[in-house]
């Protein structure tokens, strides 16, 4: 994939984006990886795969969709905001899907002029990286799926939908027997609207393959967090992380060999007792707001604060791979029914109740003997500061510590979160 010889000024050009602006993101964020990643000691070796994956996030991999494209494979780029959107729709009517969030601030005053002020980040971010024209993915979509999840995000899809030919599902909120037939609805919805836009109809056979490529990939990150479990662990948080953040973004079948061999490699470091991190090191269980590329920021805190991450209940984390979809279906209907069944069981703070997800923060922080639980919610989201307080207190009847963070993209609280974090682990 990598060519560095290759001038990829001209396809910027081509997806109008602005190339000097860009150029300013990128020194940015290699320095972020460098700063985060490559200080790391001891890490598998297969995660050089990784380094290949953000060395050509904006580069290598926007080719391969644009060449790819061009050459009606995949026929259409279909950008997506959440994990309520199914992919293996997408995949079966011929289309790719790439993840949009923006884990960075661009252009915030840019930004301010269609969402106020105090926005979430997340929100703030993807609307200032498509005012700057700095985002390929953004540029190279060529329909975007939102939703209606939280309000900050349904109505941002107001205003981003004057600057992007944006379509919305609308996700229940509860999880009733009504609810999961208008969801049922919702998602033959889009795969009539994938179909129209890719002009390929979805087939069970290509349903089918769509289906198993996606279980591939969930099932090699099901595998690369088991062996999380073990003490010391094999791998970091942070490459872990970034691992969830290539799922959105790489080729299904090329990065599902990727983690599997990565979970092949850290088997063989457990067998041997080697590990990231020395074999006494707190052991943290991340839970709340999803972290999109490029935001290692808390994830680098704490390591970098002698303790490792072995799990992460959130977007980027286990709700991305801890359900399969059903492989048993046989017809297109029964089949979109399993995917509709399989996504409304996502835990987002969206869903009232959501006990859930406290007895999967709770499950998963047994599973990898987690010394503490780190829930931190992304500035200005009321649904997941809202859940911190449930969240202590399902953690405190576990009596496992815990502690509640509320950060954004900059670095302004660096230092009062590492003095909290440092406390916090010390104290373990
Ligand atoms: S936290 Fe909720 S709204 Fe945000 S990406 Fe995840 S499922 Fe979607
Ligand atoms: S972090 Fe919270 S406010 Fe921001 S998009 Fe996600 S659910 Fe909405």
């Amino acid at each position: 994939m990598a060519d560095e010889k290759y001038d990829y000024v001209p396809m910027w050009e081509g997806l109008g984006m602005d190339v000097k602006a860009h150029d300013g993101l990128l020194a940015a964020v290699g320095q972020m990886y460098g700063d985060a990643f490559l200080t790391q000691k001891n890490r598998p070796a297969s995660t050089a795969y990784l380094d290949g994956v953000a060395n050509n996030l904006h580069s290598g991999r926007i080719r391969e969709l644009v060449d790819g494209r061009n050459a009606g494979d995949p026929k259409k780029v279909i950008g997506t905001f959440c994990l309520y959107v199914p992919e293996e729709v997408i995949t079966a009517a011929g289309a790719v899907e790439v993840g949009l969030c923006a884990g960075a601030d661009w252009q915030p005053d840019e930004a301010e002029r269609y969402v106020p002020r105090n926005t979430c980040p997340l929100i703030k971010g993807f609307m200032g990286f498509k005012l700057g024209r700095v985002c390929p993915y953004i540029e190279s979509a060529d329909l975007v799926v939102g939703e209606n999840t939280c309000d900050g995000k349904k109505k941002a899809y107001e205003q981003f939908g004057k600057l992007k030919p944006t379509y919305v599902m609308d996700v229940p909120h509860v999880r009733t027997d009504e609810t999961r037939q208008v969801w049922r609805n919702e998602v033959r919805r889009l795969a009539r609207r994938i179909e129209q836009e890719t002009g390929q109809q979805i087939t069970a056979e290509s349903l089918h393959a769509g289906i198993k490529l996606a279980n591939d990939k969930r099932r090699a990150l099901q595998r690369l967090y088991r062996v999380r479990s073990a003490c010391p662990a094999p791998i970091s948080g942070l490459d872990s992380l970034l691992t969830v953040q290539a799922a959105f973004m790489d080729d299904s079948a090329r990065l599902t060999m990727a983690i599997n061999a990565m979970a092949e490699e850290c088997e063989q470091r457990v067998r041997d007792g080697v590990g990231v991190a020395p074999k006494g090191a707190k052991r943290i269980l991340y839970t709340g707001t999803p972290m999109a590329v490029p935001n290692w920021k808390l994830f680098n805190i704490i390591e970098k604060s002698g303790a490792v991450v072995v799990g992460e209940e959130c977007c980027t984390g286990s709700r991305y791979y801890k359900d399969l979809v059903s492989e048993e279906g046989t017809t297109v209907d029964q089949m979109l029914d399993d995917i509709a069944d399989r996504y409304l069981n996502i835990q987002c703070a969206i869903f009232s109740p959501n006990k859930g997800r406290e007895e999967d923060v709770i499950r998963m922080a047994r599973e990898q003997h987690a010394d503490g639980i780190i829930d931190c919610s992304l500035q200005f989201c009321t649904l997941y500061d809202m859940e911190s307080f449930g969240m202590q207190e399902a953690a405190r009847e576990a009596g496992i510590p815990f502690m509640h963070v509320s950060t954004d993209y900059g670095s302004d609280d660096d230092g009062q979160l590492k003095t909290r974090i440092q406390a916090f682990v010390e104290m373990l």
